[in-house]
């Protein structure tokens, strides 16, 4: 096996991510020892028993001495609380990252809150699933999916050089984007889908002239790979909406007016731009299969606990 990439890595947060990152770090032999953190006792006992972190903390200053790596990964709203808590016991020259899936907002609120000598680069990765807590993580979860890097512009490119280094051993493709530019993809690749999904599932719910165990029983027609998506951690994705404003309220405006003209086309029997959407947006697809980041397998080749989002 080769080389740790870190003596010792702190993981803020033990949810899907943070206990995921663990799981991958041990199958590659990436970190000489991982902590740990949470809030709750209940959440340590949960990492405890599967047993992914060498060491449990319930105080944040405890998880990040001496940490080469340190990672935020806990709800978004969280981070800025967090970093103001942690700065005095950082060691000068680690690298301080998150996993959030907002960027431009991390910047914002851990930014004045870093040390110098201390190299804060934003990342995201690119994979999750819509399970939470300590018992949901492993080891395959970033396995071919992007992670992506947002370092403001004057970090140190040795630090930036070792952070890829350690998203590549996990199993990840890493790619390095503005913060800008990360939250406008994600507003339309992730953030508005979820909205989206989010807003169905609730629509057929309200819905009194369905009743809700027809809902439940014909949801094969569709409505079942919404409900995957909207049963995702309520309060990671408040806090998505919350700090991601800008770019999700663009996208909706455009979502928004072709919504309007596909009613218009159904209103007026226009098949034909009906057809020319639907043909457009299987091509989409293809491209997505072609691409390896998912299967033409029925039901997409997932298996039922292990689901991309
Ligand atoms: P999760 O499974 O719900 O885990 C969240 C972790 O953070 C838990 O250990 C929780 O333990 C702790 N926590 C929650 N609220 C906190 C607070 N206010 N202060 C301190 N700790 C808190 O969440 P996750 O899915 O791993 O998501 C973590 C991060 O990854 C989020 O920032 C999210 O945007 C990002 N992300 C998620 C996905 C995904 O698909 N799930 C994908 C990419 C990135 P306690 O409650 O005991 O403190």
């Amino acid at each position: 096996m080769s080389e740790p990439v870190f003596d010792k890595v702190a993981l803020l947060g033990i949810g899907l991510i943070g206990s995921s990152m663990a799981h991958a770090m041990r199958r590659g032999g990436v970190a000489g020892h991982i902590a740990g953190y949470a809030r709750r006792p209940e959440t340590l006992k949960q990492a405890h028993r599967v047993g992914f972190a060498h060491s449990l903390h319930a105080e944040v200053a405890d998880c990040v001495r001496d940490a080469d790596l340190v990672v935020l990964a806990t709800p978004v709203g969280s981070f800025g609380a967090l970093a103001k808590e942690m700065a005095s016991a950082l060691k000068p020259g680690a690298i301080l990252t998150d996993v959030g899936s907002v960027k431009t907002a991390v910047l914002r609120d851990v930014g004045p809150h870093v040390p110098q000598g201390v190299h804060f680069i934003p990342a995201h990765p690119i994979a999750g699933t819509e399970q939470s807590g300590p018992e949901a993580g492993f080891a395959e979860l970033f396995d071919g999916r992007w992670c992506i890097l947002t370092p403001p512009e004057d970090t140190d490119g040795a630090a930036i050089e070792t952070l890829k280094e350690y998203w590549r051993r996990l199993g990840s493709k890493v790619e390095v984007m503005d913060a800008e530019h990360h939250d406008l993809v994600l507003a339309i690749t992730s953030h508005v889908p979820h909205l989206i999904a989010y807003n169905i599932v609730g629509t057929a719910d309200d819905l009194s002239a369905v009743t809700k165990s027809e809902v439940i029983k014909y949801s094969a027609g569709g409505f079942r790979d919404f409900t995957r998506i909207a049963a995702s951690d309520p309060t990671m994705w408040r806090d998505v909406f919350l700090n991601n404003k800008d770019a999700v309220l663009e996208v909706l405006g455009r979502f928004s007016e072709d919504l309007s003209a596909l009613q218009r086309a159904i209103r007026w029997g226009d098949g034909e731009a009906l057809f020319n959407l639907f043909t457009r947006t299987r091509a989409i697809r293809r491209g997505i299969i072609d691409a390896g980041q998912d299967s033409a397998a029925p039901n997409f080749g997932r298996n039922p606990t292990h689901k991309d989002q």
